[in-house]
């Protein structure tokens, strides 16, 4: 499939205050090595079985690329998640189990192979039925504050909560792009660094210039085919900005891995050494 320039509106948006000071996950500290303990007694209780999330499971296509050591993991990653996250539903919604492991399963997949640690930071989830209504206030390049309502699928909030609407989630299911529960998740992954620029802290023998030069590039290209009204294999939305960028590249890398190869490999190869995945294996 492609997209063309005008085929889906959609709104999220991020806290632009930097953190208060950059995070290194994964630091050996004594709260680390307690809360890891009590990770692993967390983990004895919960059921991480295949029969226990066979429902939430089979509506995810893009986890079946994932071999028998990955879905446990997968599983367990979840398990964590939906234990030590509030989820919290709004406006009358039912939460169910079901509904909870597939928020889970997504929001862990892109720290699969990053480990937990990753979203230390993130403490709640809020869902809302459909699409939400935000205050927006905005300062323009002249200094002139702008205030005005907008409805959003999906909001992240470096020190509040990650905010869905479950209709959107549920469009997500298929591998079309677009998924809001990854799409949150790579901007509060952006944001570790304490800057929401599109570049994520990067792990060891990856270059800072690589993924600058190879994403830059890519930005600068893709903007220009959106502005153009060319058709793409990305959701033209990543044109919005760098942060914008990473995040809807993000939902693409995982679902339509093969058209970020074909159109910006470079991009892909970045991502892969990132996430530490290569979806592209299978499919
Ligand atoms: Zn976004």
């Amino acid at each position: 499939m492609s997209w063309s320039a005008t085929e889906r509106q959609r709104s999220f948006t991020i806290c632009p205050t930097p953190l208060r000071s950059p995070q290194q996950p994964g630091a050996l500290t004594l709260l680390w090595i307690i809360r890891n303990w009590n990770r692993r007694r967390i983990l004895k209780s919960a059921d991480t079985s295949e029969d226990a999330w066979r429902m939430a499971w089979s509506d995810l296509r893009l986890l079946r690329r994932l071999n028998d050591m990955e879905q446990q993991r997968l599983r367990e990653l979840a398990a964590l998640f939906i234990h030590e996250k509030s989820l919290e539903p709004v406006q009358g919604l039912l939460l169910t189990r079901r509904m909870k492991q597939t928020i889970a399963l997504q929001a862990c997949l892109p720290i699969l192979n990053l480990g937990f640690d990753w979203i230390d930071h993130l403490v709640s989830v809020v869902v809302y039925p459909d699409t939400f209504v935000s205050e927006v206030t905005e300062r323009d390049d002249v200094g002139v504050v702008h205030h005005y309502r907008q409805a959003r699928s999906g909001e992240s909030w470096e020190r509040g909560p990650l905010v869905l609407s479950w209709a959107d989630i549920e469009a997500g299911l298929g591998e079309d792009g677009y998924n809001v529960v990854l799409h949150e998740v790579a901007h509060r992954l952006d944001a570790l660094d304490g800057a929401v620029n599109g570049k994520p802290p990067l792990h060891a023998g990856m270059r800072d210039l690589t993924w600058r030069d190879s994403l830059c590039a890519a930005f600068e290209d893709f903007t220009r085919r959106v502005r153009a009204n060319e058709d793409t294999l990305i959701d033209p939305y990543a044109a919005e900005s760098p942060a914008e960028f990473f995040a809807v590249f993000t939902e693409a890398f995982f679902e339509t891995p093969h058209g970020v190869i074909a159109e910006y490999p470079a991009v892909y190869e970045q991502m892969a050494a990132f996430y530490r995945q290569d979806p592209s294996r299978q499919g």
